[in-house]
């Protein structure tokens, strides 16, 4: 019979076991070796980074990392073989989402672990660039790209996420197979969106390289925790509420829900294909627009979404995320908890993201506030 999970239901669902356990580090430890030999042995695209900042340069040394990109091949064969693993009864299909609680807390002091590394390697081999505070240093990272033995940790941290979080979401469809012998139209939604969310951002895995993170950002404590935990397991938490909600949504929420997506992914789409077309080509038309882009002095882009709003890829991915937890409905806020995330760093990044670019662009940067003056709405913000 439907019911409605209660709150203790969802806290004990997500706190089972509260401590770190073998069984945890060994999933783990397969998972991340399995996304390593895939992305070796998997064939890619090899492609060139952007240039360093000027900080990161060295004379005599090239100036930029050479990627090979395959992670939508890594991410398919990784569900294929959990999934088909799973049917075969050599695992459970439900392991991650039972060891949801011990594989977090394993994971963390994976992050913690990982995070010290890097800033006492980057001081004994003098590599990092350092600041008074060591409080900073940790948080924010001393180096712009390190790696171990020739892996980019950065790229390959992103590919640890993605993929995580996916594997996650696809063990707690079969969690709620297994407990009530079927799969309810809430968590399929929740599924088909974030299925599509992944398979985008390998299928344009390309664009991930001129990103602010790989770009600028040093990589620390903060982009490590990101990237190996709180994408994974932070992300994933509409999973426990609706793990239990049997409750089925009307056509009508379905389709409200579907419509929000469809809005929020074409809106951040077309604004992320257009910069990076202006990006790549500044003088090809770009996606739904006529003639040469128009831009500030041939060096901003005002043409497309990007002369609408100054952020039109944060709006986008913010009805994204709010579709992400419209299925669980509003009876919690917990569910919500990746929307009000993103939708919090995201205008701390756009007020971050202003000022980086008025230092850069100077009087352009005050051109282009004065012609796309609002960052995310018109007229209202
Ligand atoms: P942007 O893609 O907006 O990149 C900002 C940079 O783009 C600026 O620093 C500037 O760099 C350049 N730029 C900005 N406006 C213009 C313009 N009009 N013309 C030309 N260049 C311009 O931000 P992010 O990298 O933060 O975000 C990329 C995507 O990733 C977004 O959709 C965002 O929502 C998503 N995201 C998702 C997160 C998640 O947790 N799910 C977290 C963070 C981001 P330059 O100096 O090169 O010109």
């Amino acid at each position: 019979m439907a019911h409605s999970p209660s709150l203790l239901e969802v806290a004990q669902a997500i706190i089972s076991p509260p401590y770190p356990t073998w069984a945890a580090a060994g999933i783990y430890g397969v998972f991340v070796l399995m996304v390593l030999l895939l992305s070796i042995v998997l064939p890619g695209t090899i492609v060139e980074g952007q240039p360093f900042p000027q900080a990161w340069t060295v004379p005599g040394k090239p100036n930029r990392k050479t990627y090979k990109l395959n992670g939508l091949l890594v991410a398919l064969s990784l569900y294929g073989i959990y999934i088909v693993g799973g049917l075969l009864a050599i695992w459970p299909l439900t392991l991650w989402a039972d060891h949801f609680g011990d594989l977090a807390v394993f994971v963390f002091l994976v992050v913690l672990a990982l995070s010290s590394y890097l800033y006492v390697s980057a001081k004994v081999s003098g590599r990092g660039h350092f600041t008074a505070s060591f409080v900073h240093d940790f948080w924010s990272g001393v180096e712009l790209n390190p790696s171990i033995g020739g892996i980019d940790l950065k790229m390959f941290a992103l590919k640890l996420a993605m993929t995580g979080w996916i594997l996650m979401n696809i063990s707690f469809v079969a969690k709620q197979y297994q407990l009530y012998g079927f799969v309810t139209n809430r968590m399929i939604l929740y599924q088909l969106f974030t299925f599509i969310y992944m398979f985008d951002y390998y299928f344009f895995e390309n664009a991930m390289l001129s990103t602010w993170d790989i770009i600028s950002e040093h990589w620390g404590f903060m982009l490590v925790f990101g990237d190996l935990w709180w994408m994974v397991f932070a992300f994933s938490v509409q999973n426990f509420y609706l793990l239990h909600e049997l409750q089925p949504l009307s056509n009508f929420s379905v389709l409200c829900i579907l419509g929000l997506f469809a809005i929020g992914f074409t809106i951040f789409r077309i604004s992320n294909y257009q910069k990076n077309q202006y990006k790549t080509n500044p003088n090809q038309p770009l996606i739904f627009t006529k003639g040469k882009p128009e831009t500030i002095e041939g060096r901003l882009l005002v043409s497309g979404l990007w002369g609408v709003v100054r952020k039109p890829n944060y709006v986008g991915d913010w009805l994204i995320a709010i579709s992400f937890s419209l299925p669980c409905g509003f009876s919690y806020l917990f569910p919500f908890l990746y929307p009000i995330y993103l939708i919090t760093l995201n205008i701390h990044r756009a007020i971050r993201d202003d000022e980086k670019c008025s230092e850069k662009y100077k009087e352009l940067w005050k051109k282009y506030r004065q012609r796309v003056p609002y960052y995310f709405f018109p007229k209202i913000v």
